[in-house]
Order: C-alpha cells, then structure tokens, then sequence
C-alpha cells in the first residue's frame, strides 16, 4: 500500500518530470513504463481482498471496453454532426438504465436522463436540476435540501457549488436508515428535494423510499434516489428473489435517480447516469448562450466537450452482458455477501451494522475493530473505515467471487480478531486515518482533521518543482 503522503511515488524507478521534456521518448520505453505501473497496481485488487472499487476486475471485459473506447475517444459528443454515434450511444445508454429503473411505470410525464462523468457528477447534475426547478417553477429563493447522514458527501459539495442549504437527517444507530417521519418534519416551504439512497455507501442499506414518497409526493417536492453503488445491482437482487424494498419509478413520487455504469455497470471509470421522471426536469441544466462571437452554443449539461469514446465503452459494456449477464454477476455478489456476512455473525467478538445487501458492514463491542483492520491489513485486505461508530465495510464486487476468497476472508477474519483480543489497550495503527474520534466530532477535532486532508491533498496533487 502506497504512502498517501508521497509526491513522488515512482521517483526510485523512473524519471521524474519537472517541465515538458524537448525531446519525446520511444513508444516503447513509454509502453513498459505503462505496463509495469498498472500491472502492479492490478495486484492490489485481482486477489479479490479489495472493498469495492474494482466492480469488475475482468481483464478480458476490460480490454474489449478499451477497443470501444479506443474507436472513439478523439471524438467530441458536442459536434453530434460529426459523430451522431455519440446520440446513439447515449439514448441508448439511458434507455437501457431508464428501463432497468422501471421508467415504463411512468404516466402523464416523459421518462429522460443524461450521461455523466460519475456518481458526483449524476449528483451534481440532479441537484442543479432542483434548484432551478425551485427557483423558476416554485419561485424559492434559497432552495433547500435534505439528506440522511449517511447520503453520499456529493450531496454536500452540491449544496456547496449551488448555493443550497443543506439539511442533514440523522439515522437509526440499528438500521442505519432514515425515519420518515423526520423526513416529513424536515420539509418546508424552501425544500427542493429529499434524498434517499439505494443503498448508501457507509452500509450499503437502502433507505424507506416508498414511505419517503409517500412525504415528498404530499408536500410536492423532489425525492432523489442515489442509486450510484445500487442502481446497477439491486434489480437483479430483486429477480434473484433477494429482499430490495421497491425505490425505482414503480415508487410514484420518485422523481430522480443515480446510477453508476461505472460501479455495477461494469464500465470504464469516468461514468454514470441521471435519470429523470420528467424531461421537464432533467432539461433545467440545459445551457444555452445565442450570441456568442464564437457562435450559438448550447450544451445539455455541465460540461462542454466530453468524449465519445466513454459513450461507446459504456454502451459496449451495458450490451455485451444484457440482463442476463448482469443476473448472473449479480447472484454471485450476493452469494459471496451473504457468506461473508455469515463469516461475520459467526464471530462473536464482531457485529453487524444494518442488514446487509451487497455491503457487509461490521464493528465490535469488545475488540478495537481497528486492530481486526490492521490485522487484516497485514494479511492483504482492503476495507473501507466507518465512523460513528467506528466500523469496516467490504462492498462486494466480483472480485470476491473468485473461488477461495470468502474462505480466505473468514479464516483471516479468526486470526484478525485473536490479533485484536491480544493487542487490547494498545493503539491501532489504521486508527489514526481512519478512525472517528470517541464522542463524535468536535469542532476543534473537525479544524484538525481537516487540516491533515489538505495537507494530504497538497501532497497529492503537488507539481515536481523546476531544478
Ligand atoms: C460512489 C458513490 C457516489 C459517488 O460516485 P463517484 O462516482 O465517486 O463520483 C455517490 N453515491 C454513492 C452511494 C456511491 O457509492
């Protein structure tokens, strides 16, 4: 695992560049440097011990992807006259989602969606979407919205970027999940919208969206389903005959949902869909300008040039597997959550955060479940760090559908919670990047931590300085 601190994590093996060099190097040279990089990089995940991140992590989908991708990543879906491709691809693309999200229950309205960069920008794009909708439409000033704690921060930086204020809900320490009530009492003259998550990234549980409906439909706001983690996994969880509470468009007051091709979609990263009940309401990012020197502009969404190239390795992804192909991954990724979670309920020293989807989150009452990280750690896993409580989450990908991992996952769990038994009383080492402070967040704790993330930030993104 890297140090996150590194500027320059490659400096022992390759050149560092401080400035654009005179002379370009062979392909070759620049080919094995490629290859060397990302092949080591691959080990991290393709063991199958890495939470999340990797939804795919098959090499041979991965390369068909990159062809599609190569056959049109030099082509700008806002010159449609040169590559009506790119029209195709994406109504296509969301054709596929809207029908996944049941938009065929949709009446009196025209079901539409776009094609985003990610998770933050299908967020992103509803959110804007909401607040224009309040302020032309509803006449609101300074819209609202209202979240679950345990929504995605997107949510937060839209609030941030758009000028809404942002009301957050808190959720059952048990279930992790939002009372509806609350919802209702939240909502007031200014709220935009309410979100929901099918599920959230902490648990990977999924909020009572019909009972939410039913509140925002009465009040006449906007209910936003995240569905960036689940969108591409719950339904065929539901086919399978798996417990998903409904939370697509068959849910009437759903007005909006998120979901990632790049998670569940099995795509290349860089994207994901946001799709609307009405046209009405996704065409409010819509961006024109008439009279530009430079000539009439018009985009659909925030960005301007975007390539097709991720169009076409989405579109390639989502037809080369269909339904059924997703079905079947996704009935592994269920099996091996399900084991996982046995593994987890089979150890005393450990409990269960909320019930389990395809995110099996736990943390303990009686061991520094910081130490069962480091432990685990130690033995090659990567989980995520929960606080408030302190927890890890794994989100199931296919990777963990390999032969042997759940096995391996549930004898290394054994020995992580023995480490943590003999290591009581002593720091954890994971505790100090991951770890929520005991008794919540104060404000001093808030300034602190966040200074240590801008420095992290300023680490990362530092530039090699001219010698
Ligand atoms: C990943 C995720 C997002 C944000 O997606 P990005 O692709 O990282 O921008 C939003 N919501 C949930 C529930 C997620 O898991």
């Amino acid at each position: 695992m890297s140090d996150l601190f590194d500027s320059y994590p490659y400096q022992d093996r390759f050149p560092v560049l401080r400035g654009l060099p005179e002379q370009g190097r062979p392909r070759d040279e620049i080919r094995a440097e490629l290859a060397t990089m990302a092949t080591e990089e691959d080990r991290a995940w393709e063991s199958g011990q890495c939470s999340g991140t990797m939804y795919c992590g098959d090499h041979e989908h991965y390369d068909f992807l990159t062809e599609a991708f190569g056959r049109f990543a030099h082509q700008n879906a806002l010159q449609r006259d040169m590559c009506p491709s790119a029209t195709r691809f994406e109504g296509e693309i969301l054709a596929m989602a809207l029908d996944l999200m049941h938009a065929d229950a949709v009446t009196g309205t025209t079901p539409a969606g776009l094609v985003t960069s990610g998770g933050t920008g299908s967020i992103l794009h509803a959110m804007l979407c909401y607040r224009e909708h309040a302020r032309t439409v509803r006449g609101i000033d300074r819209p609202s919205i209202i979240k679950p704690e345990t929504a995605h921060p997107a949510f937060a930086k839209a609030a941030h970027l758009f000028g809404l204020e942002l009301r957050v809900l808190p959720v059952d320490p048990q279930t992790t999940l939002v009372d509806p009530a609350a919802v209702a009492d939240a909502i007031d003259e200014t709220t935009a919208a309410v979100i929901a998550s099918a599920g959230n990234y902490p648990y990977g549980t999924i909020d009572p969206i019909a009972e939410i409906a039913e509140v925002t439909a009465a009040r006449g706001v906007g209910l936003h389903v995240d569905g960036c983690l689940g969108g591409f996994l719950l339904p065929f969880g539901e086919e399978l005959g798996y417990d998903i509470p409904p939370f697509d468009f068959r849910v009437a007051g759903v007005t909006s949902i998120s979901a990632d091709t790049h998670k569940y979609g099995y795509g290349l990263k860089g994207s994901s869909t946001v799709l609307f009940r009405d046209q009405a309401l996704r065409n409010q990012s819509y961006f024109f300008v008439p009279d530009w020197s430079g000539g009439k502009y018009y985009s659909p969404s925030m960005d301007g040039s975007r390539s097709v190239g991720l169009l076409a390795s989405t579109w390639a992804s989502m037809v080369s597997l269909g339904r059924a192909g997703y079905r079947e991954h996704a009935g592994r990724i269920f099996a091996a959550a399900a084991a996982i979670r046995d593994a987890v309920v089979a150890t005393p020293e450990l409990r269960l955060v909320g019930t389990p989807t395809f995110v099996v989150a736990f943390t303990s009452d009686v061991v520094d479940i910081y130490h069962v990280n480091d432990a685990m750690r130690a033995r090659g896993w990567r989980f995520n760090g929960l606080q408030y409580p302190n927890a890890l989450h794994l989100a199931v990908t296919r990777p963990q559908t390999q032969d042997g991992v759940i096995e391996r996952f549930a004898a290394d769990l054994r020995e992580a919670v023995a480490y943590a038994r003999d290591h009581a009383g002593q720091p954890a080492v994971s505790a100090a990047l991951y770890g929520g402070l005991p008794g919540g967040m104060t404000a001093d704790a808030s300034v602190f931590i966040t200074a240590v993330m801008r420095q992290l930030l300023d680490a990362q993104q530092s530039v090699p300085a001219p010698r």
